[in-house]
This record gives structure tokens, C-alpha cells and sequence, in this order.
């Protein structure tokens, strides 16, 4: 056989290398994944062949990926029984970076191989592996032919490549082996192994099996990607243990939102709504845990692509469009994440409403849960504003145990009454007790019961619902004036031996008694909103409302 010759990589490798290394990937964890993506992009790519030449895969093993570790050399082994490669590949696509075989086979295949599950698109993942391993061996066999080539490099500058004899080869595919450098060792370790690959990897389209130093072997992962599925063919019970795996719960899902976006971005979405609240849902950091996935290989659930106002919400994201290897950077003001958040946002809202027209008391369930949160998006996102109103429920203080929707309340509006009156406090039964609400009471008004923080931020820059403003009950002149006084209230009034004060009475009592009072207060004036109480204080017209400031003074101290 021919003497092993060596050649050079066909770029400024090492000091590219180092680059990558260093500064493309944030976590030495993902090289396990690049090689698993491989892996699984060749048996993709002897799929996709095999459709249209059946003999190319025949007589093999079904696909599948093995992992192999040798804890006192240590290494570690990565097999497949994909495509493989022979000597022009070894040298074109792991001989020089940024050349991306997948890429140029994707053009090749053209429109056939579109929808097939392609992860590879950017020639840097193979040289991850240099990250952990001091030299890497590649051993490899193209599927249909008779020979086998040794690949072989420290990932400093050079490379070797020489047949080796069949038999030291798969029998078909790539057999990558890692030689850990020692800082790396425990790469060759059961849970290391077995931890990356259920974080990473577990839902990539090939069965990843761990050959244990026994013999025998381990199933990491089933080579199923649940959300790529057809709604159809998914069961309740797999949707509820994938909930509980990708969720890390153990509530039901009270909405499980499954579909396939496709046009200008291409994704698939599998996400839920808990139906109980987590308890770090009011941290101050707001962080959503959607995993982003693309074409099935996870890269991080901190891409905050849905607004923090959906940061209950819990699931799958799998893009087709985006590169593998984004960075933190990349994430950001990404015009593709954006536009998926922006459909996939739509769509949860619109599930919503859907379970709110449905099914109203366990739309409820969902907006006890997660209103407060979802009311936030009232104020940070005024687009969102009409869709979020449509969804909103409020305690009112007419309404009892029930949860009105702003539709409901402006369908029980008063003769006169052009405003959606509310009051803001801590909780509902200190509104309740508040003599502000009285006038309104008589009038049978109803008023929303406000007692979330998020209330005072929202319903002050929400302009109004369906054209009515939002009125505070303890801010400005009182238009509850001109809405008459239910019957049985006025009849009471006849009875009473109490008279209103004539105008000329009560001009002087609220000068002495602003008099009085001095610059503590703006103005003193008659009201129509008390029924029984003598007096009460309400916040200028313009300016924070009385529980918005008691907000903002405690967020200072
Ligand atoms: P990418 O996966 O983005 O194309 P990589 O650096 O990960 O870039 O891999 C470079 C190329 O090497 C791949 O596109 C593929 O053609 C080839 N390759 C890597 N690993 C394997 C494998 N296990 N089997 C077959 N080809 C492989
Ligand atoms: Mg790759």
C-alpha cells in the first residue's frame, strides 16, 4: 500500500483554530454536539441518497450513532453508519475550515434534499473537537465502496491521510476518535457523556447508543424528535412526559400550541402553557426558557425569542434558517429570531383566545395564573395592546367570583357612562373598603378591582378599550356625576332626612377647610363619588395615581 503523506490544510489553520476554539463557542461541552450533528447529517445525507438508489444503504445496519469512551487513555469515540467519506472528502471537507461539504451537498441535491434534516451548514463544527482532544483520528469508509482512509491531526497546521485496511474501518460510515488532552478527561466519562448528549442531543434523528466498558449499551437518545411530528401521531401521554422533560414540571400543560411555520422562515414549534404558576416567575431578570433548537440540534434556551410577558410559556422552538453555531451575539437583533418571536407569539396569543371562547374556566385557570404577567405586555408592547386586551379578565366590583373580560364591563355600562372606571390598591378587599367607590356603588357602576403591582404601569398608558378611556376612581373630577343614581339608592335618598348642602354652604366649607390644610393639598371640592363617607383624598388629574406613586417610593427605598 502507499506511504502515508502529509499535507498541508488549506488555510491559516492554527491560528484559526485558535480563534475558534476560543471564541466561537462559549462552552467546550458543544464539541460532543457538532460531532453527534455529523454523525447524524450522514445518515441523513445516505437517507436522502437512498430514496432515489435503495442499493447505496443496503445490507447495513439500521442508522444509528455510537458512542464509545476509553477512560485510561483517555478518548473518546464517536461512530455512525452514515454516508462516510472517501479520500477527496477527507481532504475537502475536514482538510479545509469554513468549507462546508454539507453546504455544497445541499446545492447538489438541490430541491429534493430540502426538506430532509440537514443540520451542518458552516464548516467550523469537525474542528471543535481540538477544543478537548490533543490529535484527532478519523477512520472512514463512503458508503458502496471498498475502501477505508485513516485521517489524522493535532489540529496545529497539518494533516495525514492513508488507506488502512478494511477491517480496521466501519463497516460503512465515520468513526471519529477523540484523543482527550488531560484537562479534558473526564470527556471519557459515563455521566459527562451521558449529560451532554441528554442536553444537547437527545432529540437529533438518529438513536445515540453509549457502548459501556461491560460491553453492553446504553440508549441515550431514540432518534425522535417529538415536535417534528405530525400533531396527529403525538399522544397526549407523549406530550405530557415531553412537557415534564423540557419543562422540568410536573403539572399538566393547560395548553399545548404544536405546528409548522412554513414560508418565508421555516420552523416547527412544539410549546405549552403551565397550568400552575413556577415559582421564580417574578424574578427580576424575567428569563423565558423556550429551547432554541435548529434542525434538531438544541443551542440554547437563552435566546429570549418570545416577549418576557410570555416567559411562562414552555417548549420547543426548531428553526431551519438559522446558522448552528450563534453566537451570543448573533442571538441578538437577529432578524430571523425575531421574525419566528414575532409568529410564534401571534400564535400563542391566538390559542389563548381560542381557549378563552372554548373552554372559559380553564382559560381562567391560565389567567390567574399568568395574567399578572401577561399584563405586562400591555404597557411594554402597545402593538400587542388590542390582542392582549381581548384576553385580559378583571375582578370587578360588581361582578362577584366571575372574571370579566373590558368587553363585558363596556357591555354593562351605565346610561351616561363613557369611561371604564378602576380602582388600584394592594389587594381586593382593601378596594373593596375604599369610600372612593361609593358614588359608584350607588350608581351601579362597575369598577375594575386592580390589586397586581403591574396594574398601576399599564392601565395609565393604555389609552382605553373600544374608545372608552380608563378612569381612576381616587384621580381627578369624578364624571360619575352625570350617571343617574340606581332607583332603589335615589328612593333612599327621598326618605332620608338628609338634604344636600346649598351651594353657598359648601363654597365655604371647602375654603376653611383648604384654609386649613394649606399646601398639603391642591384643592378641596364637593364630590358626587361618596355616598356615605364624609371625605376622601384623590390624586391630581394629571400625574401618578395615588398606588403608583406608593409603588415608585417604595422601589426607591
Ligand atoms: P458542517 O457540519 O457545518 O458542514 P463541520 O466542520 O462540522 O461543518 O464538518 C465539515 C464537513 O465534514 C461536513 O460538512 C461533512 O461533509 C464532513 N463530515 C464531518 N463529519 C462527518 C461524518 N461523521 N460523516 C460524513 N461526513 C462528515
Ligand atoms: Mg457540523
Amino acid at each position: 500500500k502507499p506511504a502515508a503523506e502529509t499535507r498541508t490544510f488549506e488555510a491559516e489553520v492554527s491560528r484559526l483554530l485558535h480563534m475558534m476554539v476560543h471564541s466561537v463557542y462559549s462552552n467546550r461541552d458543544v464539541f460532543l454536539r457538532e460531532l453527534i450533528s455529523n454523525a447524524a447529517d450522514a445518515c441523513e445525507k445516505l437517507r436522502t441518497l437512498s430514496l432515489s438508489d435503495p442499493a447505496i444503504a443496503e445490507g447495513g445496519d439500521a442508522f444509528r450513532i455510537v458512542i464509545e469512551a476509553d477512560k485510561e487513555a483517555p478518548s473518546l469515540a464517536i461512530a455512525d453508519n452514515g454516508i462516510g467519506m472517501d479520500r477527496q472528502e477527507l481532504i475537502d471537507n475536514l482538510g479545509t475550515i469554513a468549507q462546508s461539504g454539507t453546504r455544497a451537498f445541499l446545492e447538489q441535491a438541490g430541491e429534493g434534499a430540502k426538506g430532509s434534516a440537514l443540520i451542518g451548514q458552516f464548516g467550523v463544527g469537525f474542528y471543535s473537537a481540538f477544543m478537548v482532544a490533543d490529535s484527532v483520528t478519523v477512520l472512514s469508509r463512503k458508503a458502496g465502496s471498498d475502501e477505508a482512509w485513516r485521517w489524522h491531526s493535532d489540529g496545529k497546521g497539518a494533516y495525514e491521510i492513508e488507506p488502512v485496511d478494511l477491517a480496521e474501518a466501519p463497516a460503512r460510515g465515520t468513526r471519529i476518535v477523540l484523543h482527550l488532552n488531560p484537562d479534558n478527561a473526564s470527556y471519557a466519562e459515563t455521566e459527562t457523556i451521558e449529560r451532554i448528549v441528554t442536553a444537547y442531543s437527545a432529540h437529533v434523528p438518529v438513536p445515540i447508543v453509549l457502548k459501556l466498558a461491560d460491553g453492553t449499551e446504553e440508549q441515550l437518545a431514540d432518534g425522535s424528535a417529538l415536535w417534528r411530528k405530525s400533531k396527529a401521531s403525538v399522544t397526549e401521554e407523549e406530550y405530557k412526559d415531553f412537557y415534564g422533560h423540557v419543562g422540568g414540571r410536573f403539572d399538566e400543560p393547560a395548553v399545548t400550541i404544536h405546528y409548522r411555520a412554513e414560508g418565508r422562515t421555516e420552523y416547527s414549534v412544539l410549546l405549552f402553557v403551565p397550568s400552575s404558576r413556577p415559582f421564580d416567575l417574578f424574578e427580576p431578570e424575567r428569563q423565558g426558557k423556550v429551547k432554541l433548537y435548529v434542525r434538531r440540534v438544541f443551542i440554547t434556551d437563552e435566546a429570549e425569542i418570545l416577549p418576557p410577558w410570555l416567559r411562562f410559556v414552555r417548549g420547543v422552538i426548531d428553526s431551519e434558517d438559522l446558522p448552528l453555531n450563534l453566537s451570543r451575539e448573533m442571538l441578538q437583533k437577529n432578524p430571523v429570531i425575531e421574525a419566528i418571536g414575532k409568529g410564534v407569539t401571534n400564535r400563542i396569543l391566538a390559542d389563548l383566545d381560542k381557549l378563552a371562547t372554548d373552554n372559559a374556566d380553564s382559560f381562567a385557570k391560565v389567567w390567574e395564573s399568568f395574567g399578572a404577567v401577561l399584563k405586562e405586555g400591555l404597557y411594554e408592547a402597545p402593538d400587542r395592546r388590542d390582542g392582549l386586551f381581548k384576553l385580559a379578565r378583571f375582578k370587578t366590583t360588581t361582578g362577584g367570583d366571575a372574571w370579566r373580560s373590558l368587553n363585558d364591563v363596556v357591555a354593562g355600562f351605565r346610561p351616561n357612562q363613557t369611561a371604564i372606571y378602576y380602582a388600584l390598591g394592594d389587594d381586593a378587599a382593601t378596594i373593596a373598603a375604599s369610600p372612593h367607590l361609593e358614588g359608584y356603588a350607588k350608581r351601579g357602576v362597575e369598577v375594575l378591582v386592580l390589586a397586581d403591582p403591574v396594574d398601576a404601569f399599564w392601565v395609565r398608558t393604555a389609552l382605553g378599550f373600544d374608545g372608552k378611556p380608563f378612569q381612576s376612581v381616587t384621580q381627578g373630577a369624578a364624571s360619575v356625576d352625570l350617571i343617574p343614581v340606581l332607583e332603589a339608592e335615589a328612593a333612599k335618598d327621598a326618605a332620608s332626612e338628609d338634604k344636600p348642602a346649598s351651594e353657598a354652604a359648601l363654597a365655604a366649607l371647602t375654603l376653611r377647610l383648604k384654609q386649613a390644610l394649606g399646601d398639603k393639598v391642591v384643592e378641596v371640592r364637593g364630590s358626587n363619588r361618596l355616598a356615605t363617607s364624609p371625605a376622601c383624598l384623590v390624586a391630581p388629574e394629571f400625574g401618578p395615581d395615588r398606588q403608583l406613586e406608593k409603588i415608585l417610593a417604595s422601589r426607591d427605598g
